[in-house]
Order: structure tokens, then sequence, then C-alpha cells
């Protein structure tokens, strides 16, 4: 996939140009008024804004935040983060109340070069999700240039990602360069053993980028509630441990989610000789023994030693596997050691209670330490990195969820189809 960049736009001096950025950012309310929590995503699209004003453009930024569900909710204006823009990055924002409007018209005719214009929630309007090509084509209508710099919502054709690039020429931005050059290292020749580290919630999630990881990862480390769908294929009870057995997503009805592990268990069980060339391993590995308790919110936790045919002894019937146990860490960190490249998706076990949070810290701070290529992303999986202090000790954090897994599992994102010359 070659994509256009920004860089290698011919003419871009003293043009219109209109980024779709993603300022889904979370808010909070401070004195009464509703202030940015956290600015990363951003801070992502200060690169090619600086950029673009070098170049005299003038400057629309788009995005959309939350889920209004297709109409105005004040809570989630984009005004507050015009504001951030403003006074915290000192870049002078404007702002407009509406997505798409005559008036929109005059304040974009009214911008001096390097000036800036925020635009309202593009989700306020149903057309956005939609694709609906009169919204794209009122937006495109706004500039000459696009610039996709929203990597994280690039797996939607939504009219902000796709139906606006029909009309004017359409460039990626250098967040967006970032993302995709870093995670395309996963797919492409990563450096060996390439050790994949996944947990988390749900297995249909992250399903299709663990099997087309697969082909080149050497290891495959399971973590988390995506666990449970392994050990239950494996033959070990879960009793009333958190398991998508079937998909919350209506679309993939019908998948049965223990039966998709079996099936990569059977396909991955070639022994692999991994740990110093001579330990023989399966490909997939998942957890030995586990911490568990009968609820995620409980201070009472015991070690439960798993392994086929172990009785289960009537205690254990009421238990939730809630984080990985000794063993099960001590062998996540071997190998991990031994990595020279390390994907990591997704918290080890219910890391939100401290009571279950110790897998989650181990497998972050081996893998901090691991002198291996380190790629992480995954909104929980950042918050657990945060809550350890560990977020500056990796090489890439990627801050885009489904967008990142899709790219993974191999797929053609949208938004990025459009960005390239030969479709
Ligand atoms: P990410 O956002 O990093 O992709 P997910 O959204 O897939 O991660 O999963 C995060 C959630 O998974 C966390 O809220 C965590 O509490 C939960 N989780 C982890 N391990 C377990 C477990 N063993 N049982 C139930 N929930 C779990
Ligand atoms: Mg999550």
């Amino acid at each position: 996939m070659k994509l256009n960049l920004i860089q290698d736009a011919s003419n871009l001096q003293d043009k219109t140009v209109i980024v779709r950025v993603d300022y889904n950012v979370p808010l909070k309310e401070q004195d009464g008024q509703m202030v940015v929590r956290n600015d990363k995503r951003i801070q992502d699209s200060v690169k090619t804004i600086n950029f673009l004003r070098e170049n005299n453009c003038r400057i629309i930024l788009i995005s959309h935040l939350g889920r209004p569900g297709g109409e105005a909710k004040p809570e989630l204006s984009l005004a507050p983060v015009a504001k951030h823009l403003t006074e915290n990055l000192n870049l002078a924002t404007k702002f407009s109340p509406d997505v798409v409007s005559d008036k929109n018209k005059n304040l974009i005719e009214e911008l001096r070069p390097g000036e800036i214009l925020l635009l309202e929630n593009l989700r306020f309007k149903p057309g956005e999700k939609k694709n609906n090509p009169q919204l794209a084509e009122q937006l495109a209508s706004y500039a000459d240039i696009y610039v996709n710099e929203a990597f994280s919502t690039s797996h939607r054709a939504h009219a902000s990602m796709v139906g606006i690039s029909k009309h004017i020429p359409a460039y990626a931005g250098f967040h967006v360069q970032q993302e995709v050059n870093q995670l395309s290292k996963l797919l492409e020749e990563p450096e060996t053993p390439f050790v994949m580290v996944i947990g988390g919630a749900k297995i249909s999630d992250k399903v299709e980028a663990v099997k087309n990881l697969d082909k080149v990862a050497s290891l495959v480390l399971v973590g988390g509630g995506v666990a449970n769908n392994f050990l239950k294929a494996g033959g070990l009870e879960t009793h009333k441990s958190y398991l998508e057995d079937k998909p919350a997503d209506e679309k993939k009805e019908g998948v049965d989610y223990v039966k998709v592990a079996g099936e990569l268990i059977e396909e991955n069980k070639t022994e692999k000789i991994l740990k110093d060339g001579y330990i023989p391993l399966p490909k997939i590995l998942y957890p030995i023994d586990v911490k568990a308790a009968e609820n995620p919110d409980s201070d009472v936790a015991e070690i439960i030693n798993l392994s086929t045919g172990m009785k289960d002894t009537p205690e254990d019937k009421n238990m939730m596997y809630l984080d990985l146990g000794p063993r099960t860490i001590r062998l996540y960190q071997e190998m991990i050691l031994q990595a020279r490249t390390i994907f990591w998706n997704g918290p080890m076990g219910v890391f939100e209670n401290d009571e279950f949070a110790e897998g989650t810290e181990a497998i972050a701070r081996a893998i901090a330490k691991s002198g291996a290529k380190t790629i992480l992303g995954g909104g929980d999986t950042i918050a657990a990195i945060k809550k350890f202090e560990l977020e500056d000790r990796y090489d890439y954090v990627s801050s885009a969820g489904g967008a990142s897994l899709d790219f993974l599992a191999g797929k053609k994102l949208p938004g990025l189809k459009v960005l390239t010359t030969t479709e």
C-alpha cells in the first residue's frame, strides 16, 4: 500500500486544507466548564497542523466526539477542544458551531494564511456515519485539499473519511503515516523471535489479528478474558469466568469462539523450540495457573493450578479467573525476555482492581525491559501502562484500537484506501 503523503503534495502553498482529525478525547467538568482530560490525540495532529501553517495554508479541522447519534448534543460539542488548542497548545483556533452551513463558508473566506478553524462534531449529522454523498460534498467544498490525520477512524467508511476524498485530492498526515509504518513493521519481516501478547475481554475483537499475525509470530501468549476461551477449548472448566462463547456483536452471530480458540490451538500444535534454543513449546500458550475469586471486586483471591486431568474442587465452581497465576507470569516473563519484537494488546487480568493487576503489571514490566522492539495498543492497555507509570518505556504506543487491529488482521482500511492513487 503506497499512501499519498502530505509532504509530497505539490502546490500546497496558500491552499485551504481540510484535515480529518480524531479529537474524540475524554472531557471532564471543571469549574462548570467542559475541559479536555487527556490530549494525546490532539497532540498527535500538531505536526501536520504546523506543517500546513508553514506552507501558509488555511486549515479546517473536522472530527467526531463520542456518540451523539446523529443529533446535536451540547455535552459532546467540540468547542472545548478549540479552546484547548488555543490555550494549551499555542494554536489559536476559531470554532464554528455548525458542521455545515452557509455561515461556515463566510468563516472560511475570512481565514488568513496559517489560521485554523475547527468545525462542530461531525456526528451531530446522521450523514457522517452513513457516508452521505451530500454531506461529503459540502465538506469537500470548503477546501482544495483533504488530509486524513485520523488513523483510529480509518476502519470506518464515513463521509469525512471516504466520501469527501471523491471531490478533492486526498493525502495522509504525518501521524497516519507513523501508525501505518509502525504497524507494517509487524507484518513485514519483524525481527524474530516475534512474541505476540494478547489479553483483554472479548476474543471476537482480536481473533482476526491473532490469525493474521500468527503467520509471522514465533509465539503467542494469551491472557485476560481471552485466555478463558483457550482454557475451555483445551478441555478445562472456566466456571463463572468471563467467557465470550457467543459474540456480543450480532453481525458475527453463529460464531462459536471456544471452537475458534480450539482451531487456533490445533493449527499451532507444532512444537516450537524457543527458549535458549532447547525448550520445546507449542506456539500458542495460555495460562497454567490463574488468580481467581468469586467476583472482580473481591479482595480475597486464590491461586488455582490448571492442567488437563486435574480435578476441580467444589470451591472452584464459584470462581472467576481474574488474573494470571505466578507460574504463568514466570513462564511469560521468560518468553518475553527472549523476544526481539513484541506486540501487546489487552490487559492480562482485571487490572482495574489492584488485587488482579499483578499479571498485567509483571508483563508490562517484562516487555518494557525486554530490549525488543515493542509496539502496543488498545485503550485499556494504555490505561494499564499509565497506572504502572510505564508509558514512556515502549517503542511505540498506538492510540488506535479497532483500526490497528483491523490493520493487523490484514484488512484494507477504507479510510486509507482512498489515500492511494492505485486503488
Ligand atoms: P484494550 O482496550 O486494551 O484493547 P480490552 O478492551 O479488550 O483491552 O479489554 C480490557 C478489559 O478486559 C479490562 O477492562 C479488563 O478488566 C478486562 N479483563 C482482563 N482480564 C479479564 C478476565 N480474566 N476476566 C474478565 N475481564 C477481564
Ligand atoms: Mg478496551
